[in-house]
């Protein structure tokens, strides 16, 4: 699955989590979560990717560490990381006893496929839903804060793609539009960095006007 899917479906996981454990989770964190398994492409050639960070007998015992830790908060982040497998594991497979074992897990739909298309651009539709309902897409509409936060997940979104892109040795261009299934989800990355980038906007006016007057500043973590 691409970064849009891993993103969307961890923000969708987390959210509903930190609902029913009554805890918030911050929209960055939730978005984030289920994009740290894919930073292993940062790393390339020192960490083959798909390998160590997909793991389920890596992976598991970090999220405990994160559950006993940071309870409700650890949980919902952890399963919007642990989304990422489920994910990856429904359009192609993961080798969950890395690197004990190199078995691969998986019902492979395909990617990109129209299975993988309808995921992607789902979970996009579930997170515009879920940002309405609670709240979040006031990161987006109002002057605050914390919407800076949202820089970390776009960063990321946006360089691992281009690092995957790359990674594959297919023009960007060429990538981008070579499938009506890739042009869709294109479209959808589109849509998610371009509503990431107006939230950075609107922390960067806060800052500005914090800086501004800071007496008469708001906290950036009421809204
Ligand atoms: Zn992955």
């Amino acid at each position: 699955m691409f970064l849009l899917g891993h993103s969307c479906w961890s923000y969708v996981f987390s959210k509903v989590t930190g609902r029913q454990v009554k805890v918030y989770i911050p929209a960055y964190m939730a978005l984030l979560a289920g994009v740290l398994p894919d930073f292993d492409i940062y790393f390339k050639p020192l960490i083959q990717h798909h390998t160590y960070t997909h793991s389920l007998i890596i992976l598991l015992p970090i999220c405990a560490v994160l559950i006993v830790r940071f309870k409700g908060l650890g949980l919902a982040f952890s399963l919007g990381t642990l989304s990422h497998l489920v994910a990856d594991s429904i359009v192609g497979t993961i080798p969950p006893l890395y690197p004990l074992s190199n078995f691969e897990f998986g019902i492979s739909l395909g990617l990109p496929s129209p299975a993988d298309t309808a995921l992607e651009v789902g979970a996009l539709g579930l997170v515009l839903v879920l940002a309405y309902l609670n709240g979040d897409y006031r990161l987006v509409t109002e002057s605050q804060r914390g919407s800076l936060y949202l820089i970390i997940p776009m960063v990321s979104v946006v360089t691992l793609t281009l690092l995957f892109a790359g990674d594959n040795n297919v023009p960007l261009a060429a990538f981008a539009f070579s499938r009506k299934a890739l042009t869709l989800i294109t479209l959808g990355h589109a849509v998610l960095i371009g509503i990431l980038c107006l939230g950075v906007v609107q922390g960067v006016r806060a800052a500005i006007v914090e800086r501004k007057q800071p007496s008469q500043a708001s906290s950036p973590f009421v809204s």
